[in-house]
């Protein structure tokens, strides 16, 4: 992808004769007097700015985990960059919860290597009346005249005068504009909240770009939500135009904006990879009209990029506009994710065993259970050349809680939104629970338990050794013969993947019956639960179908069911494999889950059978 230059503006004619002389002779004697242009994509060839704080957070995580490899992949990803996160008045000076934007600017000149630049990712989080459609992330400053004038002289201005300083001026800051701000103005302006803030948050956001823009080496990224957010026509084509029109009302205009920023804080995938045609009819409809995607073509963050950029251009945005996607935790990895996709003929079906994406509903926006680390940060990836894509960033530190799941005394505005509440039914969910993972900290705060399942449910995986050891099962690559027991040695090669490959079909002539073991852990709370079942087929024939039966206790109930069909009939429950795990090897395990809501004591469901063969219970 090649883009032209949007602003060629020497930094120097930025920075005042007064500065110039207050600049040391040895940072002059430096070669780095010279401040480089503004170029077009700030990534291309840049490292990223690693936040010691978030590191010493994940080496904290690693130190208390008694699980090794935990541990060890942990540790493969602590040196990864993360935004720093502005989200009130006091963390420009450092706070409790972390260093202030001096530290971090100092840090980041330290770990420039020579002239290699380096890209700082800084998130602007203040506006007055913050988060209008939710309670979470409330803020300080109410959407007020007053709030107004409190964001732009003692946080905006403290934040642009440290950026203006020329000892930074090689630093390269990646500025995210206000995240959910100008969405809520599209999906939310009905409520009483998002009516009060409007106002405030176009001023707000003109005068940060204002400000931010005037800085040569400051790049401007505004929030622009995620496909499940503004994906529908209804709701993009609109957007565009309110980023359009608010940069009109800056002193640049709509050069003020270097681009845009999709998923901040959200865990919608990169890429579904077996749901790429919304209009493919299944069962008599088109894959889009399914409950999960609710008529919106765009079912990722490459749809709604490449669909943004398209309409940002036509609005007058320059065609050099580029798009960075926060991929901190769409990964959507672990055993819960599809290898292929489904073959039922019925619609919902079909689209939630092939959707990678295993939330209850799209709205799901707080510490949603299952999701998992994504993409490593990288500048211009390649392959989405419709998306203009500048870089996959981590602008969420993985790890920090999206919002507290109860009532958290607290003196930064943040309330409680029942959204992370694992047990509240949201009526913006389609009245499904939440999906959050329960015992939440205040949004911001560590969650160590979060943290690991993020880490576990990594894709592409974490890996953690230089190559893996040839010690590790590999699937059989042979062809199965015909023989009802199939006494395959594999051989161990070094370059097997150790992931299942779909293409490997061991095609088991014996009947479905065999013996077997069951690991069942819950995860549970007032009145839901997760549970995780772990079958493994003990009998020395390979199954090419499956379904496992047990019985719950009174009260229990599935409410959404992955990796396997689900049903329920009373007490008694049914998992049938999925399309695409049906074949369970002699020996193999396969990996299923769901979420259920119970009543009382939450105890163990009993008589586990797989094919009617009753299993041990560990
Ligand atoms: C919180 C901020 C926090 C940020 C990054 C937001 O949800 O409101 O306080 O800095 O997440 O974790």
């Amino acid at each position: 992808m090649s883009k032209i230059p949007k602003r060629l503006k020497a930094a120097a004619t930025a920075v005042t004769a007064a500065a110039l002389v207050a600049v040391p002779l040895t940072f002059l004697s430096s070669g780095a007097s010279a401040a480089e242009a503004h170029v077009d994509n700030p990534y291309a060839g840049a490292i990223q700015y690693v936040n010691p704080t978030w590191s010493a957070s994940v080496e904290a995580s690693a130190g208390r985990t008694t699980d090794t490899a935990l541990a060890a992949k942990m540790r493969a990803i602590k040196n990864q960059p993360t935004a720093v996160w502005m989200d009130r008045i006091s963390a420009i000076a450092g706070n409790a919860d972390g260093n202030g934007l001096k530290y971090h600017l100092d840090q980041a000149l330290a770990q420039k290597q020579g002239s290699t630049p380096l890209v700082l990712n800084l998130v602007i989080y203040n506006l007055p009346g913050r988060d209008c459609y939710a309670l979470a992330s409330n803020g300080e400053l109410p959407a007020t005249d007053a709030g107004l004038a409190r964001y732009k002289t003692e946080y905006i201005d403290p934040i642009a005068a440290l950026l203006s300083d020329a000892k930074y001026q090689n630093i390269r800051i990646s500025a995210t504009i206000e995240p959910d701000s100008l969405p809520n103005l599209i999906t939310n302006s009905s409520e009483a909240a998002c009516q009060q803030s409007a106002p405030y948050y176009r001023a707000g956001v003109k005068y940060a770009l204002d400000k931010l823009h005037a800085i040569p080496n400051v790049y401007t990224y505004i929030d622009a939500a995620h496909s499940g957010w503004l994906g529908w026509p209804s709701n993009a084509a609109p957007a565009a135009k309110l980023f359009a029109d608010v940069a009109r009302t800056t002193t640049a205009g709509l050069a003020s904006v270097d681009g845009f920023v999709t998923n901040t804080a959200n865990t919608t995938p990169l890429v579904e990879p077996f749901l790429t045609n919304p209009t493919l009819q299944v069962g008599g409809a088109q894959v889009k009209s399914a409950k999960f995607y609710e008529w919106n073509d765009d079912f990722d963050e490459i749809d709604w990029t490449a669909h943004l950029y398209s309409l940002l251009v036509a609005e007058g945005f320059p065609a050099s506009t580029g798009m960075l996607v926060d991929t901190s935790r769409n990964g959507w990895g672990g055993s819960a994710r599809p290898t292929a996709v489904s073959t039922s003929t019925d619609l919902n079906t079909y689209v939630n065993q092939s959707r990678v994406d295993k939330r209850v509903h799209r709205g799901a926006w707080c510490n949603p259970l299952g999701a998992g680390i994504g993409e490593r940060p990288q500048a211009t990836p390649s392959g989405y050349t419709s998306s203009h894509l500048d870089a996959f960033v981590w602008i969420k530190p993985p790890g920090e809680s999206d919002g507290a799941s109860k009532e958290i005394a607290n003196d930064q505005g943040k309330a409680f939104d029942r959204m992370c509440d694992p047990t509240f039914v949201s009526p913006k969910l389609s009245n499904q629970l939440t999906g959050a993972t329960p015992d939440a900290p205040l949004a911001g705060q560590w969650f160590d338990a979060q943290f690991k399942t993020l880490v576990q449910n990594a894709y592409p995986a974490i890996t953690t050794g230089p190559t893996p050891t040839p010690t590790v099962t590999p699937t059989p690559t042979v062809t199965p013969t015909p023989t009802p027991t199939p006494t395959v040695t594999p051989t161990p090669t070094p370059t097997v993947t150790p992931t299942p490959t779909p293409s490997v079909t061991p095609t088991p002539t014996t009947p479905p019956v065999g013996s077997c073991a069951v690991k069942y852990t819950a995860n549970s709370w007032n009145t839901g639960f997760t549970g995780s079942v772990r079958i493994t087929n003990t009998s020395s024939s390979a199954l090419s179908s499956w379904k496992l039966t047990f019985s719950f206790a009174s009260g229990q109930q599935v409410t959404q069911g992955w990796s396997a069909v689900w049903s329920q009939s009373g007490s008694a429950v049914t998992a049938t494999n999925a399309a695409w795990n049906g074949t369970l090897g002699a020996n193999g395990s396969v990996d299923i889950g769901f979420n259920g809501s119970h009543t009382g004591t939450n105890t163990a469901p009993t008589a586990f059978a797989l094919n009617g063969q009753a299993c041990t219970v560990s």
